[in-house]
């Protein structure tokens, strides 16, 4: 026997067609590179949706075909989102920061058939259009010089049409992670996990929207799903408002003036706005709510959003888990607890939300589950509908036995099943049979208040196989020396974590996505010599 309830397949329009039903006139504000802002709302993302689904068929793409865009965060990019699944599509999002070996690979490995990119973008699309056989079309959001523009693309039809129906388990849209070791790995959401996803980004345990809430995604809309934003604003109606995301003026400049509430980002989006601030002796725009994601958020950093007022929400997951998985949610304990302990209890990677089951198991021996003893670190599993099961283009699948997805991170689980990340996996540092966890031993270092920026590696040493080498940023001016740094991290690390040696640099190394890359550092320091 069924339940005779309503079977309405969710599918993403759905959340597009309440937002322009329910909140019509709720603004989408896009500030541009030039400066210029401008404003639409969702029924007109809806009205120019419906118009991109009518031109997608009039060049005869059909649904599950692949549509990539190349571009960064606009209120057009978010109409080539809904209008592409919207047409039962795979809207592929292109990170443009890859390199060109991986931009070949990924969209010839998606197969994409439409291209649609910002005109900033225009030398990648011209270096890589011979080895992109499979782009039939190349539509610029701006206009365009050397292929249709978005605006004209789409101007001529006139909106009158409908989404493409379909199942809720079909394709929606595809997303390559970055791929540390061999080519990159496509994860193809469908619009179920993208649904579930976002009705659980909206909740009072994770972002807590509302139809009142602003919403600022600091986050590439090529990054990780936009870590269901544009989704979970839908859904809830929430204001939009988009920017460059590397500009802190401009997003600082925004949060105050569109009475931004939630903002999106990673932990340097952070540090940049905190630097801003420092310099223009600004202070901290009245944002109610920071999810920050990516990387692991440093307590002094959360410490000062949290001073200023601010509910921080770190967030952990990866692009294979839609991203959202864990979230910092306040235990019923919390007004109880000291602001020390919130902070560190915020310093954490959270709790489990209702979706997805994470586990540590050793190691060393992977049927091996550990205890939630805070102290044990192990690999972390992962499991739940909106994390995967296959990658794209596969045959075998990417899970074990009960569905557990190895993430390829290092944790421990607290007694409370508080998560907390000590590594990846390819990052932990091996000295003498045991494992050093170099997140913790940079956490301590950017502590101090002359150091901006830490990266701890491991360096190959005779004795004890690795030891851990410190690359750090000073601040300007500062005079802080090797053996200050070492006398300062003593009481926070083992004695036999503390740093074989402390290099000094001007910049550290960051991904496409604004994490530390360890992998162009251990190039950088491949022959290092201990002293
Ligand atoms: P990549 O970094 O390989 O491009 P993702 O963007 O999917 O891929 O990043 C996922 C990874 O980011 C996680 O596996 C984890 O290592 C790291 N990460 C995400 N959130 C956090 C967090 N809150 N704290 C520490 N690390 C995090």
């Amino acid at each position: 026997m069924l339940g005779t309830m309503q079977d309405w397949e969710m599918r993403v329009s759905g959340l597009l067609d309440h937002a322009a039903r329910e909140h019509s006139g709720r603004e989408i504000v896009s500030r541009w590179a030039d400066g210029s802002t401008t404003r639409t709302d969702w029924q007109g993302i809806r009205r120019d949706a419906l118009k991109m689904v009518q031109a997608l068929r009039r060049l005869e793409i059909y649904p599950e075909d692949r549509v990539a865009t190349l571009a960064m965060n606009h209120a057009r990019h978010l109409v080539a989102w809904f209008g592409s699944t919207g047409a039962g599509c795979v809207l592929h999002t292109i990170n443009p920061r890859l390199f060109d070996d991986q931009l070949d690979y990924i969209v010839n490995d998606a197969r994409d058939r439409v291209l649609i990119y910002d005109a900033a973008f225009q030398p990648i699309v011209d270096r890589m259009k011979p080895r992109w056989p499979t782009i039939e079309h190349y539509i610029c959001f701006d206009a365009g010089e050397h292929a249709a523009s978005f605006e004209d693309w789409i101007g001529v039809e006139d909106g009158h049409a409908f989404w493409t129906p379909g199942d809720e388990r079909q394709p929606c849209m595809l997303c390559y992670t970055s791929g540390t070791t061999g080519h990159p790995k496509g994860v193809l959401y469908s619009h179920r996990s993208n649904v579930l996803h976002a009705l659980t980004v909206v909740a009072p345990s994770c972002m807590g929207l509302e139809p009142r809430s602003c919403v600022l995604p600091a986050v590439p809309m090529f990054h990780a799903n936009n870590w269901g934003l544009p989704w979970a604003s839908a859904a809830t109606g929430a204001k939009m408002v988009y920017s460059q995301v590397n500009d802190p003026a401009a997003l600082c400049a925004l949060m105050s003036s569109e009475k931004v509430s939630h903002v999106g980002g990673v932990p340097t989006v952070w540090f940049s706005l905190f630097q801003h601030l420092d310099e223009t002796d600004g202070t901290m725009p009245p944002i109610r709510v920071a999810l920050s994601g990516g990387s692991a958020v440093p307590p002094a950093v959360v410490e000062r959003l949290m001073r200023a007022g601010v509910r921080v929400m770190q967030a952990w997951g990866m692009t294979e888990t839609s991203p959202i998985a864990t979230v910092t949610w306040e235990p019923a304990e919390w007004d109880d607890m000291s602001f020390e302990e919130q902070v560190a209890y915020k310093s954490r990677q959270g709790r489990t939300l209702y979706g997805s089951e994470v586990r540590v198991v050793s190691l060393d021996d992977p049927v091996v589950e550990l205890a939630h003893d805070g102290i044990t670190s192990g690999a972390l599993h992962v499991r739940g509908p909106w994390t995967i099961r296959r990658y794209f283009g596969e045959t075998d699948d990417a899970v074990g036995r009960g569905q557990w997805f190895d993430t390829g991170d290092v944790a421990t689980i607290l007694p409370d099943r508080t998560l907390r990340l000590t590594d990846r996996t390819k990052d932990v540092i091996k000295s003498g049979g045991e494992w050093i966890s170099s997140v913790e031993l940079e956490n301590a270092a950017v502590s101090h208040p002359d150091v901006l920026e830490a990266a701890a590696i491991g360096v190959p040493h005779p004795r004890w196989d690795e030891r851990p080498l410190l690359i750090v940023v000073r601040r300007p001016g500062a005079a802080l020396s090797q053996e200050d740094l070492r006398t300062y991290l003593e009481p926070s690390v083992p004695k036999w974590w503390l740093p074989e040696a402390v290099e000094f640099v001007d910049a550290i190394p960051h991904t496409g996505t604004g994490k530390i890359s360890k992998k162009d550092l251990r190039v950088r320091f491949r022959d290092y010599r201990l002293p």
